[in-house]
């Protein structure tokens, strides 16, 4: 029977993951199928639990459904438990529901470099950057400050230091939505930020450069990431944590980003 998986979310017309997932089943000659299952806030428990007997093996899942996820979870990783934030399940063999976060993971991978040491500044305290700024600490980053246009928000995050005026890091990471919709960056504290060695955006768009990313570049800074990678390592991590097998980047990253 072919082996199931989606991506639950409301809204969720606009992902990528079922072509990227998909094209990834395919390449490995894996009898496996990745849906969308747009589903509201309060159908969302009943929904997943209801997953299991259907057919699916496991499911990825994203806004608004993150902190459901991990709540309804019978185990979770630690990555999940201290971000507080689940973007994949699995529903295993004995009937449990276990929670993942491959954002964190994916994050780190994407960087492609390590991160021991280094300082970081992460723009932004939503979701994203809580995942972000757990990701660098528990890889061994050296001092991680978070800037945010709203304060409080950045001093929420654990084991981070808040700042309200940046200063030069080696990896700076966009974990803001800011270039999602326009080219204007106006919003962003970047004047003082100087060549980092790592810049990575969490924003990315169906096709060309994010701002950000341009921004970066810019600056002649060594490694610009943007965040279809992110988008891909994550989902390869998910991948892996369902089926055992290794996840081909190569054509994930081809699917996402139109060369398939
Ligand atoms: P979120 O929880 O809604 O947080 C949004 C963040 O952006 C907050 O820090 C918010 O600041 C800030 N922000 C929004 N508009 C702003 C503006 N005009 N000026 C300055 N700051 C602004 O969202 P999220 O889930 O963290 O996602 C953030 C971004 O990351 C989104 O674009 C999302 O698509 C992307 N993302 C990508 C991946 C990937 O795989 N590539 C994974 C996850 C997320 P306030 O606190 O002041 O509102």
């Amino acid at each position: 029977m072919t082996a199931l998986a989606g991506v639950l979310g409301f809204p969720v017309a606009h992902s990528r993951s079922p072509a990227m997932q998909n094209a990834a089943f395919r390449a490995l000659g894996l009898d496996w199928r990745y849906v969308k299952l747009p589903v509201p806030p309060e159908r969302f428990e009943e929904t997943v639990r209801a997953l299991p007997s259907s057919g699916y093996r496991g499911a990825n899942v994203t806004i608004p459904h993150k902190l459901a996820a991990l709540q309804l979870a019978d185990e979770a990783s630690d990555a999940a438990r201290a971000i507080g934030a689940a973007n994949t399940l699995t529903f295993t063999d004995d009937g449990a529901i276990r929670a993942d976060n491959t954002d964190a993971g994916g994050f780190i991978a994407a960087l492609g470099e390590p991160v021991r040491g280094r300082s970081a500044l992460v723009l932004g305290a939503g979701g994203a950057a809580r995942a972000v700024v757990w990701a660098l600490l528990d890889a061994g980053a050296g001092e991680v400050s978070v800037w945010n246009r709203t304060p409080a928000r950045a001093r929420e995050l654990e084991g981070a230091r808040a700042v309200e005026l940046p200063e030069p890091a080696a990896i700076v990471v966009n974990a803001t939505s800011v270039g999602l919709h326009d080219d204007d960056l106006s919003a962003l504290p970047l004047g003082a930020l100087g060549t980092p060695e790592i810049a990575c955006d969490l924003v990315y768009r169906p096709s060309g450069q994010t701002p950000f990313a341009a921004w970066a570049a810019g600056t002649g800074a060594a490694r610009v990431v943007d965040g279809l990678e992110v988008l891909v390592q994550q989902g390869a991590l998910s991948f892996r944590i369902w089926t055992g097998r290794e996840a081909p980047l190569d054509v994930m990253r081809g699917e996402i980003s139109g060369r398939a």
